[in-house]
């Protein structure tokens, strides 16, 4: 076993939730600076930078994000994590990395090895970035409004991966909106409680619920073309105590994923529309209450850069390891960083993310031939997520490496 392999076992086994990412912080920090980078750490909470001026020319941000989830794991893996934690709502939850952000961290420290070790043979300045909270809270936007780009230098280019479970060893960025852009909501639907026997007396948010989420679903059959895309899901759903009262309200927890601005404004407009008018068609005196959480923006990998680093990948890795993963409906904050940094530069900061295959190779091609890719083959966030350590973690670091002397002279 590796350093780097340890290394991602052991933060696989120690998973820490958005902005508690306290020891992986502490470990990125004895790392970075055991390397001789210029670390600065606490950035948006837990966010930790290391820089290496390296002599005149471009600057190049890496960025992996830290943060693990509220799953419990089923993997049975050696180092399997069973690890609680209190989440943001003061629930005790169990905790894994079951988005594979501790791969993304190994690589990262991995890559900085690397080019710290051949800094004979490029110059500018490298920027490591180890961000918190991916998954909930936005942490590239906390580490940016806490003075991300006044503590250290803009970048050029914004570069990152991400670890999915097609065949480890691959690995391809799709040009162009990358990731579906998430605005997720939690609609309050007001009603009028009262006694289960006479419903006469209230104006019941179950139906009023149970009404909207139906009509909620045909908005991307009804209102969005059949050539744009778009996800509305409704993924929680609270109302009531007993059988016998009728609740005084009901709450709906939902995400919407796009592709395009237009879209997005479309989808966003309908969801408002419905619940409004749902709760007006059930009698409701008080209009729906909508509070928006996680809004991440449309990412979207630079198409020139993208084919540079795409063709570096093709020199280093051959053509038959790459592969275009298409747009992905997942959502990320990564672009928020190269958004960010072109506003501070005033011209373009290209992004480049990638998807880095950890699936096991014989497994994967055999779901795929079988087309029993979706019921075999666990994703992201499934508590059965276990990307294989090799060849992730060495194609992951290759790939970080490759990419960013793309870009440093
Ligand atoms: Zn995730
Ligand atoms: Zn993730």
């Amino acid at each position: 076993m590796t350093d780097l392999e340890a290394l991602y076992r052991d933060l696989h086994s120690h998973p820490e939730l958005a902005f508690a990412e306290h020891r992986t912080a502490g470990i990125v920090v004895e790392r970075l600076s055991a390397l001789g980078l210029d670390v600065t750490q606490g950035i948006g909470g837990t966010g930790v930078v290391g820089v290496l001026e390296n002599g005149e020319g471009p600057t190049v941000l890496l960025r992996a994000d830290m943060d693990a989830l509220p799953v419990l794991e089923d993997t049975g893996l050696e180092w399997a994590s069973t690890q609680t934690a209190t989440d943001h709502t003061g629930a005790v939850v169990p905790v894994m990395h079951a988005c594979g952000h501790d791969i993304h961290i190994t690589c990262l420290v991995g890559a900085v090895e690397a080019l710290v070790a051949a800094r004979d043979e490029w110059t500018g300045t490298l920027v490591a970035l180890f961000q918190p909270a991916e998954e909930h809270g936005g942490g590239a936007q906390v580490m940016i409004e806490d003075g991300l780009y006044e503590k250290v230098p803009v970048p050029d280019v914004v570069l990152g991966q991400h670890v999915t479970p097609l065949p480890a060893g691959m690995l391809g960025a799709h040009s162009g909106a990358a990731m579906a852009a998430v605005d997720t909501m939690e609609v309050t639907l007001h009603g009028r409680g009262g006694h289960g026997s006479r419903p006469e007396t209230t104006i019941d948010p179950v139906v009023m619920a149970a009404a909207t989420v139906m009509r909620l679903q045909t908005i991307v059959s009804r209102d969005i073309a059949p050539q744009e895309t778009s996800v509305v899901t409704v993924g929680s759903m609270h109302a009531g105590s007993a059988n016998n009262i009728i609740a005084a309200e009901a709450k709906l927890g939902i995400s919407v994923r796009s592709f395009s601005e237009e879209v997005r404004a479309r989808v966003l407009g309908s969801v408002e529309r419905i619940v409004s008018a749902e709760a007006a068609a059930s009698g409701a005196t008080v209009p729906p209450t909508i509070e928006f959480g996680e809004r991440y923006p449309v990412t979207v990998n630079d198409p020139a850069a993208t084919e540079r680093a795409t063709a570096a990948f093709a020199a280093e890795f051959g053509e038959e390891r790459l592969f275009d993963p298409g747009a992905i409906s997942g959502s990320e904050d990564v672009g928020n960083l190269a958004t960010a940094a072109t506003a501070v530069k005033g011209s373009t900061v290209p992004l480049v993310y990638w998807m880095l295959g950890g699936g096991d190779p014989a497994t994967v091609a055999a779901a795929l031939a079988a087309g029993t890719m979706e019921a075999h083959i666990p994703s992201n966030h499934s508590p059965h997520f276990a990307p294989l350590a090799q060849p992730t973690i060495d194609t992951g670091v290759r790939a970080l490496v490759v990419a960013a002397r793309e870009w440093l002279a």
